[in-house]
């Protein structure tokens, strides 16, 4: 499951209708049509602690948009490993991807409900 956006992801990057920065914020234009400003959009904190956005109508973690973004191509089969433990320190130098066997060796104990460590 942690994947399965990530083909939405790929739209996000290059969609002129949104932006995202490397301060973990993203805008959307469409939002704010009539004002013609960005809007920004809102941050949803899972249970688990990861950050979420909401782009066409589907939840995306947003360490798997910033790593796309600014790091390098997604592997579906791959995880987003936050190095220094803070699921909410999406600031791309934090981000490694990492084969999911890899992953349970940094998190022997914590694993949520997609199979995703932080
Ligand atoms: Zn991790």
């Amino acid at each position: 499951m942690y994947s399965a956006y990530d083909h939405l992801i790929e739209r996000l990057v290059t969609d002129p209708e949104y932006e995202v920065r490397i301060d973990g914020t993203v805008w959307s234009k469409a939002l704010a049509r009539k004002s013609g400003t960005w809007r920004q959009l809102k941050n949803r904190v899972t249970e688990q602690g990861y950050i979420r956005i909401q782009y066409d109508q589907r939840p995306l973690f947003l360490h798997r948009v910033m790593y796309r973004k600014f790091v390098g191509p997604l592997d579906p089969k791959a995880e987003v490993h936050h190095a220094d433990g803070d699921k909410t320190n999406n600031d791309p130098a934090n981000l490694v991807q990492v084969t999911r066997s890899e992953h349970r060796v940094n998190h022997p104990r914590s694993r949520n409900r997609w199979g995703e460590w932080n």
